[in-house]
């Protein structure tokens, strides 16, 4: 604290993102990276795009990659949205359709940015439990408010919440926007992009980070109704108007025109998670039914710090949360085949080490 800061930084709760550590031979899953490199596509992309035209601005607004991803999901270029990481276009949309006199809503346990933003804001909000099996039950959100936002699969469960059940909450809501967070929609769910023609006051939030395996290269998108999109880009203007640098535009477009490549990582990440779920019942974890590409876990036996903190020291890192209903959870990304055996062997080894025990 400093007598030089602004009120408005005196007053902030800033997010703690995962940790990055430098430890060699690592095994990260801590942070819901995709365990897989980028697609050879984006890497001759932005190879090229690194050229003599780096003197030059980018195009703001990032024309040719918001064309690529409307032709990708079948929607007019006017309805899509790019941003520095959906983390940015998250924030972009607080600002340009979150903030109003009534509170917005969104899950007790969900991503831990969203209160960080109503923070930095000054955007009142009201939290809505997640019923005792951690699902979102949309009737619960058909109260008066100013907005809503959730993540589907949400963060940090997992749990998918089907097409049907946010049809009806658009049905129920059709006065207030409602934004949708499909960071982790590729590894199991149906997009609610399917419903953006319909449904004006819908944002449909998705990211590179995560299925398309650029938590590096930091862009993310947002489909809706035009008119939404255009509230993004007057708040992306009144900010910084080139958000996205040429390496970027050029690597996130290869990536969307790569769906072999895509689907290939995607599905073994799927399988991965199957096999990691059951290798963690069989050690006596309870593991929440996932759409994502981590799981959430609980041991009725060991403590969750004591369990990551053992980890740890066997170069495994996965996150703790230390939100009030979670606090005996860990989450954990899946690797790939080797990382997740090399987790469940740490395991028995910690688990069986008796005496070490909480
Ligand atoms: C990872 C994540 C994001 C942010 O992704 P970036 O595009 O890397 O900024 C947004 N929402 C949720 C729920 C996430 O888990």
């Amino acid at each position: 604290m400093s007598r030089f800061w602004s009120d408005t930084v005196k007053a902030l709760q800033p997010y703690v993102p995962g940790e990055q550590p430098r430890i060699s031979g690592l095994i990260k899953l801590n942070t819901n990276e995709n365990p897989y490199p980028p697609s050879p596509a984006v890497h001759a992309a932005i190879a090229a795009a690194n050229d003599t035209a780096l003197r030059l601005y980018p195009d703001p607004q990032a024309s040719a990659l918001r064309e690529g991803i409307a032709r990708y999901y079948r929607v007019t270029p006017e309805q899509v949205f790019v941003g520095n990481g959906s983390d940015e276009v998250l924030g972009l949309a607080f600002v340009a359709l979150l903030k109003h006199a009534a509170p917005l809503l969104f899950p007790d346990i969900s991503y831990s940015f969203y209160p960080v933003y109503c923070g930095l804001y000054g955007i009142s909000y009201r939290t809505v439990a997640l019923t005792e099996d951690f699902r979102i039950a949309v009737a619960d959100y058909r109260q008066p408010c100013g907005a809503i936002i959730f993540p589907n699969p949400n963060a940090p469960t997992g749990c998918l919440l089907p097409l049907a059940d946010i049809e009806a909450l658009l049905q129920a809501q059709p006065d207030v926007p409602v934004v949708i967070d499909e960071a982790y929609i590729d590894f199991g769910g149906a997009s609610a992009v399917a419903l953006i023609d319909r449904y004006p006051n819908l944002l449909v939030v998705q990211t590179l980070s995560k299925s398309r395996s650029l938590a590096g290269l930091r862009v993310g998108l947002a489909l809706g109704h035009p008119q939404l999109i255009e509230a993004l880009e007057r708040v992306k203007n009144s900010f910084n108007s080139y958000v996205l640098d040429r390496p970027a535009q050029a690597g996130a477009l290869a990536a969307f025109e790569d769906e072999a490549y895509f689907r290939q990582c995607r599905d073994a990440v799927i399988r991965s998670r199957e096999c990691l779920s059951a290798g963690l019942q069989a050690r006596g974890f309870s593991v929440l039914p996932s759409a994502a590409n981590f799981v959430l876990v609980t041991h009725p036996l060991h403590d969750a710090v004591w369990l990551a903190a053992r980890l740890r020291e066997r170069a495994i890192v996965v996150r703790h949360l230390a939100q009030p209903r979670i606090k005996q959870y860990l989450r954990i990304s899946i690797g790939t085949d080797g990382e997740c055996t090399a987790l469940l062997h740490a395991l028995d080894a910690i688990l069986n080490d008796k005496g070490a025990n909480t």
